[in-house]
């Protein structure tokens, strides 16, 4: 089954997935993602769920519906932040979801599909020696291993 979010980056460019979100979300999302606030993320609902640490004290859950194409938007983000949603606790778990910068607790699975991605990504027309043996899943999941749920 391919990743409706997948399907997103491979049709409109990933782009596509920031277009909503504001400039300053997209910053602040970066560093929280540097600063591994993301403590998990599970497939559920119509997308993922994620909790993110906002400080020392907050934690926000955070809501992704990722809404398939033809859909006119990506993803509904919804926050337990001031915000409500569209914020940087959403991107932060986007770009977790996404596997860029890993958090150290998460494993890699398999460096060669995340390279392989890489590549894929950088290059439109995909080399021959860049596609990958038959039965080896394209999804951007791969690259993320569950996280051990924190009790
Ligand atoms: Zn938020």
């Amino acid at each position: 089954m391919t990743d409706p979010l997948e399907e997103w980056i491979a049709t409109r460019g990933e782009a596509a997935i920031w277009a909503d979100f504001p400039r300053e979300a997209l910053e602040a999302g970066e560093r929280l993602i540097h600063d591994q606030a993301v403590l998990d993320c599970s497939p559920g609902g119509q997308g993922f769920f994620a909790r993110v640490q906002a400080d020392r004290r907050h934690v926000h859950p955070v809501d992704i519906r990722i809404h398939p194409l033809p859909s006119p938007k990506p993803v509904t983000t919804f926050c337990s932040c001031d915000a409500g949603g569209g914020c940087e606790h959403a991107v932060a778990a986007l770009l977790h979801y996404l596997g860029r910068k890993a958090p150290a607790g998460m494993a890699r699975a398999n460096p060669a599909i995340c390279q392989w991605l890489g590549e894929a990504k950088r290059s439109r027309g995909v080399p021959a020696t860049a596609i990958p043996p038959a039965g080896m899943t394209r999804s951007w999941s791969t690259c993320l291993t569950p996280m051990p749920r924190v009790s």
